[in-house]
């Protein structure tokens, strides 16, 4: 017997037959003997509808109501999933997130998890009953609702499984799993079996939305295993745990695709110390998250500084730059969003060599300029025109002899259709 959570997406609940096959799922699990609490998100696009009328009555809505409005999407579906499992007679019972002890900072929108007392769920499991929780809501010390943002869902079913102390989180979506790349773009993409933390979260903020990058590094601090598989059919997933030696036989894992981001060239500004505080500062003063960063070399006493930030913060960036103007007259700042990140990730790369010489051996060959590198320990990263993009992930997933069997990919059902995260692109 092991205690599990499982949590559905907005997908997996998002009318009411998939909510049956969700307790249908539930009520097998149970019946195995396994003590189970679920954990739902929002039908999918529900959150998205009601954020667009708050914005319609108000562009500035109230925090505090604002949170009240989006906690009501998963609250649908508790009680749908409980009704559910009722009919097909299985003891349920559903919880809020307050009601499950989900104590948060007073952060409205974006609150952070400070504990999580579990309520009476474990009273519930040891009367046999399944304990249904609302994703992505938590309460403050003044019992004030608050969400946790937007894919929220993740982490309250990592918190809760690591609180719990569960055996295991199944994170149910609509694909299979975390793939070698995605399967939309490489026919012959393979599921990844196992997984460490670590390069679960390199693909994860290199393009793959399988998981909320929140959650997947929340379950890596507290060393809750989870897997991804999908709620579709009844294969096993990708298992995301601790890393385990046999992981680096390979060196490259999964190649990730990041087609949100811009690059930013500044360029003519003074090659002397500071200058490159100045700009990031000003980006970090506004919010900007800043992701791989390029210094050319000075010439003449001037420098370039390249760097990628996220589409949507794209406008913000430019408005941070243009006051040095003031102080670096020469300054010129160029947008470029034609472009893609590409990063191949592995724990193996610690332990192989070769494998920066594979990777731009593989790209020189297809003729696809590079335009930007970063590496970490377990990855590098280059920028590369958005039109050759496809071409190289498949270059780059052929050089490492990741595919599989042709066809073999996942579905492409898509959680984006819904407003939601998009599918795999591990
Ligand atoms: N319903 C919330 C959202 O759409 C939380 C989640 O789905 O994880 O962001
Ligand atoms: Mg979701």
């Amino acid at each position: 017997m092991a205690r599990i959570v499982q949590k559905y997406g907005g997908t997996s609940v998002g009318d009411v037959e998939r909510i049956r096959k969700v307790a249908a799922r539930v009520a097998r699990w149970r019946e195995e003997g396994h003590e189970v609490v679920v954990v739902v998100s929002a039908r999918g696009g529900v959150t998205n509808e009601l954020l667009a009328r708050a914005k319609a009555l108000n562009p500035q809505p109230n925090e505090r109501e604002m949170d009240l409005l989006l906690a009501v999407g998963e609250q649908e579906t508790i009680a749908l999933v409980a009704m559910a499992l009722h009919a097909l007679g299985v003891p349920a019972v559903s919880r809020t997130g307050a009601q499950a002890g989900i104590l948060t900072d007073p952060d409205h929108t974006r609150a952070r998890i400070l504990r999580i007392s579990g309520g009476d769920i474990g009273d519930a499991l040891s009367r046999g009953e399944v304990v249904i929780v609302a994703g992505f809501q938590g309460a403050n010390l003044d019992g004030q609702t608050t969400t946790l943002g937007r894919g929220g869902s993740d982490l309250s079913a990592i918190a809760l499984a690591a609180a719990l102390e569960a055996d295991v989180c199944q994170i149910y979506t609509d694909v299979d799993g975390v793939y070698t790349a995605d399967p939309r773009i490489v026919p012959d993409a393979k599921k990844i079996d196992a997984i460490g933390y670590e390069e679960m979260l390199e693909l994860a903020s290199s393009g793959s939305r399988v998981m909320q990058t929140r959650a997947v590094r929340f379950a890596q601090k507290y060393g809750v295993p989870f897997e991804v598989r999908s709620s579709f059919n009844d294969e096993p997933g990708t298992m995301v745990q601790e890393e385990v030696v046999s992981m680096e036989d390979v060196a490259v894992s999964g190649v990730a695709l990041d087609r949100n981001q811009v690059k930013i060239v500044v360029s003519d500004i003074p090659d002397r110390p500071g200058t490159a505080a100045r700009l990031f500062e000003a980006l970090a003063a506004d919010g900007v998250l800043v992701d791989m960063i390029v210094q050319n070399l000075g010439r003449e006493g001037r420098a370039n500084l390249t760097f990628t930030v996220p589409q949507e913060d794209a406008y913000r960036a430019e408005k941070a730059v243009r006051p040095l103007q003031d102080d670096f007259p020469d300054m010129r700042v160029d947008t470029y969003d034609r472009i893609a990140k590409l990063s191949v990730v592995g724990v193996g790369m610690r332990s192989h060599s070769g494998v920066a010489g594979r990777f731009f051996g593989a790209l020189a060959a297809e003729r696809i300029n590079v335009q930007m590198i970063s590496t970490s320990e377990i990855k590098i990263s280059v920028v590369v025109a958005a039109e050759e993009a496809d071409e190289a992930v498949r270059t780059v997933h052929r050089a490492f002899g990741l595919g599989g069997e042709p066809g073999a990919g996942a579905g492409t059902a898509s959680e984006a259709a819904a407003g939601e995260p998009e599918p795999p692109q591990a």
